[in-house]
């Protein structure tokens, strides 16, 4: 929290070459047109929108700050989630304890920046129940396993029943996270199902 504090007081840096703006944003101008364009990718049945590559400069934003967090959310929305048809933004959740560690949660600070510029309801009917595995130790496949269930949904999700749902995260790596979590939506029948990330992994 102390942490987000200063964050939001300190003055206006660009978030990889640290020049000074004059206005408070993710990036000065000429990073900012660094960023590739945004692309798309099939997960399985799960269609994956990123803002970027796992690449510079947006990666070096990934996990970074709670206000690099609210920035990552207004570029998601600019970039491309108020190009798509939505209903309900579901942040891809994180564990209690990386949460109580961190003083927020990435993703949920994500979609509530995307909420409030845009007014879709943000919903938290999925929990992770599975702390996240340390990156680097495991092999792809020990991670999928691992994850199948790390989700659950909470009682009541009706609300995104027969809804055009997004998911939304940072990252995306090797998609089962994302994927986990879709098959856990997917339990409230909405119409459909897409998700947005800031930087997408490939190979
Ligand atoms: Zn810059």
């Amino acid at each position: 929290m102390l942490n987000s504090l200063l964050s939001v007081l300190a003055p206006p840096f660009c978030g990889h070459c640290h020049i000074f703006l004059t206005k408070r944003e993710l990036l000065c101008s000429s990073c900012f047109e660094n960023i590739e364009s945004v692309f798309s990718t099939r997960i399985g049945p799960l269609k994956v929108h990123a803002v970027s590559g796992y690449d510079y400069p947006l990666s070096s934003l990934i996990n970074k700050s709670y206000e690099t967090s609210l920035q990552l959310g207004t570029l998601l929305w600019e970039r491309s989630v108020s190009l798509l048809e939505a209903d309900y933004l579901i942040p891809v959740p994180r564990h209690t304890s990386e949460i109580l560690k961190k003083g927020y949660s990435a993703s949920v600070v994500m979609a509530q920046e995307i909420s409030r510029l845009s007014g879709i309801p943000v919903s938290e009917c999925i929990q992770r129940v599975k702390p996240a595995l340390k990156k680097g130790l495991y092999t792809k496949v020990e991670h999928h396993r691992y994850t199948q269930d790390a989700f659950r949904v909470v009682p009541d999700i009706s609300e995104i029943e027969g809804k055009r749902v997004v998911l939304i995260d940072e990252v995306c790596s090797s998609g089962s996270t994302l994927v986990e979590v879709a098959k856990q939506v997917g339990l409230g029948r909405p119409r459909s199902i897409e998700a947005v990330v800031a930087c997408r992994m490939l190979g």
